[in-house]
């Protein structure tokens, strides 16, 4: 069976500590990603504000570094005027990006102390995300787990190939396409994955299937090193950490967004006021029994320094 950089770091330590917003934290610097393409837009024109997010995630504490292809798809890039080698290409530099900081980083002996190599996972957005309509947050395709396969494989193959430790398949409004991806992931028999859902409510993601059967559903898969939650309101994920406790062995993954939500015709973020900051509520995921803990949309590198503050030597 493949090694996942997961277990060897949950061997080690109590919890590993996932990184923050990318194209939110790019946004807030400054860059403009008003675009259906997203954070890979940035790949095209500012590779460099990408590499130093990642640089700022691995300072505050991250044991990985979640990679600028969420939204980089081989159709995505083909309305953009990009044959299939050049979006193959574009998708694997934002894996070489992630290998280049982190390994500039841990080159440093004094960014070694007390933790573990960070590894980088290529994220593997929903199709939803290609839709850019929103729908990794309501799921209903209409797509057959045959087709889901086929739209994921040829992104699937670019990361891998590209050197990535591991995917990170995230925000998947629905069961099955994470049974196409966790398929698909079969023709590549020496990659690991964690499996994310984005959830609507305390026991349910987005479109509707209860989340504990999800995990059910994944559980025996020996490529699947992780399965979660991310993208959604952190109110609900101490019920959905338990829920996932009920039926699975396997590490449980969070990464909420903080909570917020965006008002499109107001063009802000709104929502429930913090109590705690997201790295202190975090705690009580761990309580609850999540082992692999971050931060999505809106989350900060402030965020993961708080969180990687206690997890290395929680008991
Ligand atoms: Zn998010």
């Amino acid at each position: 069976m493949a090694n996942s950089p997961v277990s060897s770091i949950l061997d080690r330590y109590p919890a590993l500590v996932i990184d923050g917003a990318l194209a939110t934290e790019l946004e807030r610097r400054g860059c403009d990603l008003n675009d259906d393409l997203w954070s890979a837009r940035i790949l095209l024109g500012q590779p460099e504000a990408i590499r130093q997010v990642h640089l700022d995630y691995f300072k505050a504490g991250a044991d990985c570094a979640i990679t600028a292809s969420y939204q980089a798809t081989l159709e995505g890039f083909r309305k953009r005027g990009l044959n299939e080698r050049e979006a193959i290409a574009l998708m694997q530099k934002s894996v070489q990006l992630a290998i280049e900081v982190r390994d500039e980083f841990w080159a440093d002996p004094a960014n070694r102390a007390g933790r573990a190599k960070p590894f980088v996972a290529a994220s593997v957005g929903p199709y939803g995300a290609f839709l850019a309509d929103g729908s990794e947050y309501r799921g209903g395709y209409g797509l057959s787990e045959k087709e889901l396969m086929d739209f994921h494989r040829p992104r699937l193959r670019a990361l891998i190939e590209a050197g990535a430790d591991m995917l990170a398949c995230e925000t998947i409004p629905s069961l099955i396409e994470a049974q196409a991806i966790a398929n698909a992931l079969k023709e590549f028999p020496n990659t690991t994955a964690w499996l994310s859902f984005s959830a609507g409510d305390n026991k349910h993601i987005s479109e509707g299937q209860p989340f504990v059967d999800c995990v059910a559903q994944l559980t025996d898969r020996p490529q699947v090193a992780a399965i979660g939650i991310n993208c959604t309101s952190p109110k609900y994920i101490p019920s959905l950490i338990r829920e996932a406790k009920r039926v699975t062995e396997k590490p449980i993954l969070v990464y909420p967004n903080s909570g917020e939500t965006y008002n499109a015709a107001r063009n802000d973020w709104k929502g429930d006021p913090v109590v705690d900051s997201f790295g202190e509520q975090a705690k009580e995921w761990y309580d609850a029994g999540a082992r692999l803990i971050g931060g999505c949309c809106r989350t900060t590198p402030e965020d993961i320094r708080v969180i990687a503050s206690w997890a290395r030597d929680r008991n």
